[in-house]
């Protein structure tokens, strides 16, 4: 692929910046030339992410933070202003599965926690992050939902409501400031290959494989791709929207192949 995007003297923040697609969205915010602020609850995998930034020349650091935390999340927006002057860009998007039963079966301290760490953490992290943006004159949020954030899916329903809500968290806060400089979107990816992914069984593994019509699992780089897409100027009229990247798996559909 070979797009390529001009970040240079910008900031940008991701959370979960230690794996998956949090840490190729890091590594391609620096190669686009912005300074990157990489926050995550795994210190040492956010430390490697830094480390693989500087080696390849760019600007990084780490921040501590478990982002179902609110004052931990104010902390690290804190810190990043401190470190860098402000920010432009942040990807919201440190998350966790919880388990695979049926509705009736998810304890009530999974769904907590989930809801937590998946839904009440991209609304601390708007918290921080807008009054941040607003002073600086304006900036660009995305927040990682999921596929499952527009569908329904089997053993999954706690984890579908987070991220439904985070769809519709991204909706009503892109509205309150769109007209104040500040986009605000969702990532929606199908089924990717990180180590998210990798926890689930094999048969789990197969059948997500079965239900994306291109046949394949995503990669984090085009993750990455679409997260700095719509913090780009090419994305300058799309605030709100909740963009799937997945293979098609979101069109569902009937018939047999
Ligand atoms: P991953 O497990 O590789 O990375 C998630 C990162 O979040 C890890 O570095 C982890 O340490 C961090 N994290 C977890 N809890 C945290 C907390 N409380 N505070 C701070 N950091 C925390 O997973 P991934 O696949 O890169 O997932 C990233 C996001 O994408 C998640 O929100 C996930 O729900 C979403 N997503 C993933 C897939 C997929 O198939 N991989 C599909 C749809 C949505």
């Amino acid at each position: 692929m070979n797009i390529s995007f001009d970040f240079g003297g910008k900031t940008a923040l991701v959370t979960g910046g230690a794996s998956g697609i949090g840490h190729a969205t890091a590594l391609a915010f620096a190669r686009a030339g912005a300074q990157v602020a990489v926050a995550d609850i795994d210190e040492a995998g956010g430390r490697r992410t830094v480390a693989d930034i500087r080696a390849a020349g760019g600007i990084a650091d780490f921040f501590p933070v478990d982002v179902a935390d609110e004052a931990s999340v104010g902390t690290m927006v804190a810190d990043v202003v401190a470190r860098f002057g402000g920010l432009d860009f942040a990807h919201n998007n440190a998350g966790i599965e919880g388990d695979n039963v049926p509705a009736a079966e998810w304890s009530s301290a999974n769904w907590r926690r989930i809801i937590d760490v998946d839904l009440s953490s991209v609304f601390y992290c708007l918290k921080a992050e807008i009054p941040v943006m607003l002073a600086r004159g304006g900036g660009a949020i995305v927040n990682t939902a999921s596929a499952a954030g527009l569908i329904g899916g089997f053993n999954l329903s706690v984890y579908l409501a987070a991220k439904h809500g985070v769809v519709g968290l991204t909706k009503g806060a892109a509205m309150d400031y769109a007209n104040k400089g500040i986009r605000i979107n969702a990532l929606c990816p199908g089924p990717i290959d990180t180590p998210f992914i990798g926890q689930l069984p094999k048969p789990f593994r197969d059948r997500l494989i079965f239900g994306t019509p291109m046949d394949r699992l995503g990669a984090a780089e085009e993750m990455a791709s679409a997260v700095l897409w719509l913090c780009s100027d090419a994305a300058s009229y799309v605030t709100g929207h909740a963009l799937a990247v997945d293979g098609g798996t979101v069109l569902g559909g009937i018939g047999t192949r």
